[in-house]
């Protein structure tokens, strides 16, 4: 070693592990000793995300060493901890400070990097929510990491994290394996089941983070959302391109609304067709779903539907085609016209 920093001198050009003059290697993590999963602990308002309550649970399966959770926000999220160490965390490493007090991925992404020094961990997991989608690859260009996004899946062999997404337009599921550590991964809604509330008790660690804000968001204006998530039905109707009577979309709202917890949703070929909202598609573009009962009227079975319901406890099939690809991990096939079946089950409730 020269002891210089750079690239540009004699001695060191040539050097592949050698960064570009004036980088300094800020985040050099020990890949041999790295351990344990830090996952980035998301809230809505004075809540927990759900994907977040979903992976701090699933990472207490997933790794024998450590579960740490990193928490932005003031004193008042407190309040979260019980539940934060009911789903298996050891440690929390609560942020705060002024340049993190509202949402910016670069203060954001930078205090997580901190957090990463810190504790060293094998893998960090972040939801694939519009906010984990825009932190993470920061994070991972900051740490000198892989990142695999949107992940449907995810299976541990030792401290290796096999992370699993579609590929190819959704023709394949990729098991992909990060080479450097921490592994890093944004993770879907519904990959994991959600865990039931209970509280428990761990280490919490206030974190003092010391960077200034860059930006300062001057107005808000949230989207539209869907008041009902088709993630939280316990029984979903699902409408596809075989539906060829728009009333059928009101039959099914019709159905739905008899059954506590029950939603329509679809597939999206009928997004398409504007008739239903995206926020209802199911499938790799849409959501993923882990219902009691899932119930596909006219829908075929396409990998990038499937994509969305492989969480699924139990799934009917009502398609007139036998040799459609929905039969082959449906629990029940009906072969028939779509409409007659709903309009029964519609009577019948
Ligand atoms: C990158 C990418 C992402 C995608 N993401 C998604 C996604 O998130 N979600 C999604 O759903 N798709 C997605 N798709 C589209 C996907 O490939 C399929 O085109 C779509 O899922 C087909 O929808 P469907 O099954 O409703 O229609 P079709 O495949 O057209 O199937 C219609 C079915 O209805 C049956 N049928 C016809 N008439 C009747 C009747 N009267 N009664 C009963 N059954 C009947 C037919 O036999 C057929 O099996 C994506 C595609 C790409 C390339």
């Amino acid at each position: 070693m020269s002891g210089c920093e750079g690239g540009s001198c004699s001695t060191c050009s040539g050097d592949p592990d050698r960064l570009p003059p004036g980088m300094l290697r800020k985040y050099d993590l020990n890949g041999s000793t790295a351990d344990g999963i830090l996952v980035w602990a998301e809230t809505e308002g004075e809540k927990l995300a759900k994907v977040s309550a979903e992976l701090i649970s699933a990472a207490s399966g997933l790794s024998d060493g450590r579960v740490y959770v990193a928490l932005f926000g003031g004193p008042d999220m407190k309040t979260l901890y019980p539940e934060i160490f009911g789903y298996g965390t050891d440690t929390i490493y609560h942020i705060r400070g002024k340049g993190v007090e509202t949402y910016a991925p670069e203060t954001y992404s930078e205090a997580l990097a901190q957090v990463a020094e810190r504790i060293n961990p094998a893998a960090i997991l972040i939801g694939a929510t519009p906010r984990g989608r825009e932190t993470a690859p920061r994070l991972a260009a900051m740490l000198e990491t892989g990142l695999t996004a949107d992940c449907t899946g995810l299976r541990a062999e030792g401290r290796k994290i096999v992370m699993t997404r579609p590929a190819f337009g959704g023709n394949l599921y990729a098991d992909i394996e990060c080479t450097a550590f921490p592994q890093m991964a944004t993770v879907r809604r519904g990959t994991f089941p959600a865990p039931e509330p209970r509280e428990g008790k761990g280490t919490a660690i206030y974190w003092q983070y010391q960077g200034a804000q860059t930006k300062e968001i001057i107005s808000e204006d949230p989207s539209e959302k869907d008041a009902e998530d088709i993630c939280e039905a316990r029984v979903l109707i699902a409408l596809g391109a075989g539906i060829r009577d728009k009333t059928i979309v009101e039959l099914a709202e019709k159905a739905a609304g008899s059954v506590d917890g029950a939603m329509v949703c679809c597939s999206r070929a009928l997004v398409e067709r504007g008739w239903m909202p995206p926020s209802r598609q199911v499938g790799m573009s849409g959501r993923t779903v882990r219902p009691d009962l899932y119930i596909a009227f006219g829908i075929s079975g396409s990998v990038q539907h499937r994509a969305g319901i492989s969480g699924a406890k139990r799934i009917i099939a009502v398609n007139t085609d036998q040799n459609a690809p929905i039969h082959a991990f449906a629990d029940l096939s009906i072969i028939s016209d779509a409409e007659p079946v709903l309009r029964s089950i519609a009577e019948l409730l």
